[in-house]
């Protein structure tokens, strides 16, 4: 819940806005202001206070114990001018709710944890449980390191700079060094050391009717805890389907906050473990539940089949240490405008370790990039080479981000890259604002019927498969956007892809084009099929052709929608 608390008019209209844009989420304190900070902060998990920082500082400093429990607070002036991340910047979530309470209001966000202002990625933001010295190793980072990195498991990590790999021993380091370590053994961190804990291991239950939650979950944390592994590392616990309501596997799962994963009975049963047994398969019909369901989806088998210690023993477990995954975005960056680029690819740009991509899309987003990005870019035409390049990277288990202008997987790289990917890597789509869709907003509504787009490239593809879709388009009576229309070497096939239209419509159909749609040298017209002129086109232009109902009405290209009330009143 977020307390809202505010002292003058201005203030209260300001908090209302917010309570009206989210019910359910904030509930407004009224009253003497002292007393509404005291009860909001200890009612809520964020506050937002519509008064001086001097004033909000003064109230809740002696209400702070710790910045992992504390509510994040937030302060907007009575301007609204800024809204100001005071404290709990990331415990608290202050940073995001100042850029969220900022867009709201109109208000300038005000960041100033060290890590947020230079675009690195604070080490409590990795999304990884994180151990030790937090504040001295993000300040060792924030100085430009070197902190050294000790990745017993590999994970997808956001970059960060300053970071250089353990050579040799991976022995804690002594004296003055920084380090962080990512691993799922139970270690206690050493000085100057953060430990990361990477979601890499599974554990598979098994457990009888009515198994109870702390038998499950003595079975497991023991055995996490004879094989030397952090319950903070466990992503998942795994059992088969009959077992997906068995109270105390979701309870011991509760416990741990993680997911249940269940399996069918058929899929378990196909999978080799080292001790099957038949008490299973009559109950189940699977000879083996937690070593299997452990082991499904591959990995390494860190604790075999064992029971719990009452008797009758009622539940059994095995922990796996699952293959890492590295991640592969394919992200869109959308035509060319910094705000037609979606707030999910800036996300994914600045999660990415590695992004790879065409060098001038690169040019498009390199300011968005964390410090420490590996960049891999290319030329045009080297297409499979970047393709085979980002999964390579992401089968490494690096955070990948491969990017394309528009939309990734229209005429871009998403498809190249997932025809050589496989199963061992977890690929996100980020989908962007594709060229047509860009020129249609520009050019009025020619996109609002049935409409495809053709690529009239024919470098990859034969021009007799160009023309038949072109002639199908024709005859279907589609709006048709033409992507790659011409290029220096590429002439002739514009002028015979428009006559081939000009069979099935009027030579006075609207025609669209659009150059650099929503660039800096952005321009659009519309003119007609018997009027284009193909010479004014070239590959940083898209030309949507109308259907045959399509119009030119006060200087825009519409294509009705052909709903009958604009034909016929009811
Ligand atoms: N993935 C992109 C398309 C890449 S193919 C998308 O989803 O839009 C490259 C072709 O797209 C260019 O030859 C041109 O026809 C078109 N194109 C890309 N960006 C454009 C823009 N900003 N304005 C006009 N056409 C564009």
């Amino acid at each position: 819940m977020i307390g809202l608390i505010s002292a003058t008019a201005a203030g209260s209209a300001a908090a209302r806005r917010v309570a009206s844009a989210w019910p359910g989420r904030t509930r407004v304190y009224d009253g003497p202001v002292g007393d509404a900070v005291r009860r909001a902060f200890a009612e809520c998990e964020q506050l937002v206070c519509f008064l001086a920082t001097g004033a909000v500082v003064r109230l809740v400093a002696p209400l702070l114990v710790d910045k992992a429990s504390d509510p994040g607070i937030v302060c907007v002036d009575e301007g609204g001018r800024f809204a100001v991340s005071l404290v709990g910047g990331h415990g608290g979530g202050a940073n995001a709710l100042a850029r969220e309470v900022g867009d709201l209001l109109g208000a300038e966000p005000v960041v100033t944890t060290a890590t947020d202002s230079v675009g690195m990625a604070g080490l409590d933001m990795l999304g990884l449980p994180a151990e030790g010295d937090v504040a001295g190793v993000s300040r060792a980072l924030l100085d430009g390191g070197p902190v050294t990195l000790h990745a017993e498991s590999v994970w997808p990590l956001p970059p960060l700079p300053g970071v250089v790999p353990a050579s040799g021993s991976s022995a804690s380091p002594s004296g003055s060094a920084y380090s962080i370590r990512v691993t799922d053994r139970a270690v206690e961190p050493a000085a100057r050391e953060v430990v990361l804990r990477p979601p890499s291991l599974v554990v598979g239950v098994g457990a009888s009717r009515g198994a109870p939650v702390d038998e499950v979950l003595g079975l497991v944390r023991g055995a996490l805890r004879e094989a030397g592994l952090s319950a903070r590392s466990v992503a998942e616990l795994a059992t088969v389907d009959a077992k997906a309501g068995e109270p105390g596997i979701l309870g011991a799962a509760e416990r741990l906050g993680v997911p249940v994963v269940t399996y069918t009975a058929g899929e378990l049963a196909g999978v080799d473990v080292p001790n099957p047994s038949d008490a299973p398969l009559a109950a189940v019909g699977t000879p083996s539940v937690a070593e299997a369901a452990a082991l499904v989806r591959g990995g390494e088998l860190l604790v075999p089949k064992r029971k719990s210690d009452a008797s009758p023993a009622m539940a059994t477990c095995a922990v796996v240490r699952r293959p890492a995954r590295g991640r592969l975005a394919v992200v869109g960056l959308g035509p060319g405008a910094r705000d037609l680029l979606t707030p999910r690819a800036k996300d994914e740009l600045r999660r990415a370790a590695v992004l790879v991509g065409l060098d001038q899309y690169v040019d498009q987003i390199r300011d968005l990039l964390r410090p420490g990005t590996r960049v891999l870019e290319s030329g045009l035409g080297a297409e499979e080479e970047r393709a085979r390049t980002a999964v390579a990277e992401a089968r490494r288990g690096q955070a990948v981000a491969l990017i394309g202008s528009g939309d990734a997987g229209v005429y871009a790289m998403a498809s190249p890259a997932l025809a050589e990917a496989s199963d061992d890597i977890d690929v996100v789509g980020v989908p962007g604002v594709t060229a047509a869709l860009a020129a249609g907003a520009i050019l009025g509504a020619p996109l609002g019927h049935d409409h495809v787009s053709i690529s009239l490239s024919d470098l990859h593809t034969p021009w007799e498969v160009i023309e038949r879709r072109v002639r199908a388009a024709a005859g279907a009576d589609l709006v048709v956007t033409f992507y790659n229309p011409r290029s220096r070497g590429r002439d002739w096939q514009l002028p015979k892809a428009l006559a081939l239209l000009g069979e099935h419509r009027e030579p006075a159909t609207p025609v669209g084009v659009v150059r650099n749609a929503s660039r800096a040298d952005e321009s659009s017209r519309v003119t007609t099929l018997a009027a284009l002129d193909p010479a004014t086109v070239d590959m940083m232009t898209v030309v949507t052709v109308g259907n045959t109902a399509t119009r030119e009405i006060a200087g825009r290209m519409v294509t009705p929608r052909g709903y009958r009330w604009q034909e016929e009143p009811r």
